[in-house]
């Protein structure tokens, strides 16, 4: 009898690595126990997915020394390049994730929206945002893009996602904040000088009319 440990030994790896290349070199079979579907009876912890394979749909075959020896000979060929090439990618994206969700938050901070709405905080009274501004849209895009890149993160981190498309994500992320930057960054100035007028007009106000202005403008705050 041939165990995925054996295999492991032959190969070079653990059982875990054995069978990954196993299936990266195409010994996979349906599922005998769902037919590939993935999913099974149900049951309460685990609702239908299949016990055989998982949910995956696909299981290794029945290891025989026939597929050991090939398999050990296709590795010794080079068979696994491209396997071993992907899973080299994937752990450099993985060590690139925390550079560039740095390189996004600093991306979001240097915008001159972001760079505007910080310095320009204590301009704004009555928790105000101006929802119909076009500069403060674009503050809400580059914040929900911060957000995004920061989901790609979790993704990796808690799903097992794949951690090439989830750097792509983050530097598209990026790419999208200074192109969200570069169409809002002409407004800024009127929105300033705006904001300014808003604020002297209501510092002109009577304590009690400025009251009653912040209670309606508190409605429509972030
Ligand atoms: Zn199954």
């Amino acid at each position: 009898m041939t165990t995925i440990a054996d295999i492991a030994k032959l190969l070079g790896t653990d059982s875990k690595g054995a069978g990954r290349r196993l299936a990266a070199l195409g010994y996979l079979v349906t599922c005998s126990r769902c037919g590939g579907s993935g999913h099974f009876s149900q049951c309460q912890q685990y609702g239908t997915m299949c016990f055989g394979c998982r949910g995956k749909g696909k299981t290794l075959p029945r290891l025989t020394k026939k597929i050991a020896a090939e398999a050990k000979a296709r590795q010794d060929a080079g068979e696994l390049a491209g396997y071993f090439a992907a899973n080299r990618a994937r752990a450099a994206a993985k060590g690139q994730l925390e550079a560039a969700m740095a390189d996004l938050d600093a991306t979001f901070r240097a915008t001159v929206v972001e760079t505007a709405l910080l310095a320009e905080k204590d301009t704004r009274w009555g928790n105000y945002v101006w929802c119909g501004s076009p500069v403060q849209r674009a503050s809400a895009l580059l914040f929900s893009l911060r957000e995004a890149g920061f989901q790609w993160t979790m993704q990796v981190q808690f799903h097992g996602a794949d951690p090439v498309a989830a750097l792509a994500g983050i530097r598209e992320c990026a790419d999208m904040m200074r192109a969200v930057d570069a169409a809002a960054a002409p407004l800024v100035d009127g929105w300033i000088a705006a904001m300014h007028a808003d604020a002297a007009e209501h510092n002109a106000r009577t304590p009690e009319e400025q009251w009653k202005a912040e209670q309606v403008r508190r409605n429509c705050g972030r």
